[in-house]
């Protein structure tokens, strides 16, 4: 566990690097420790985990990395339009509830009408037997602009 990551200003993960990578990143002050590894040191520095930009950088990763996910992201993934009904959506759905650990991920959320999120509940679309109509996907850039 020799890799550190590096994390942007806005706290968006980039990629990882060497712990003497990182430690160079802090001499210069481009970085700064964002979470250390407890009781450990290299000369003044604690060994760092993760380490977080001092400025915000624009990158081209974030394009293979597709788009972060938000809530107003998924309802124009998914054209407004209720996985379960097709009817017009304006809620989230987690397809793995919250309450059971469902994350906030593209391919976990999809767009559905209240009526359906609520009769869905706590339950996945199998249990509550509501099939989706499509498969949640990571949308591309394209996709999320000027919709
Ligand atoms: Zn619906």
């Amino acid at each position: 566990m020799d890799a550190v990551l590096v994390i942007n200003a806005d706290l968006g993960p980039l990629h990882r690097v060497t712990v003497q990578h990182a430690i160079r990143m802090l001499c210069r002050r481009v970085a700064e420790i964002h979470e250390a590894e407890p009781d450990r040191v290299i000369g003044v520095f604690p060994v760092p985990r993760v380490v977080r930009l001092v400025r915000y950088v624009v990158t081209r990763w974030r394009f293979s990395a597709g788009p972060a996910w938000s809530r107003a992201g998924v309802l124009r993934r998914d054209g407004h339009r209720c996985a379960y009904c097709g009817g017009p959506a304006g809620t989230v759905d987690h397809v793995l509830p919250r309450s059971r650990d469902g994350r906030n991920t593209w391919r976990n959320t999809t767009a559905a009408c209240y009526g359906c999120n609520q009769r869905k509940g706590d339950r996945t679309p199998a249990e509550a037997g509501m099939p989706l109509r499509n498969e949640p996907v990571v949308p591309s850039w394209a996709a999320l602009a000027g919709r």
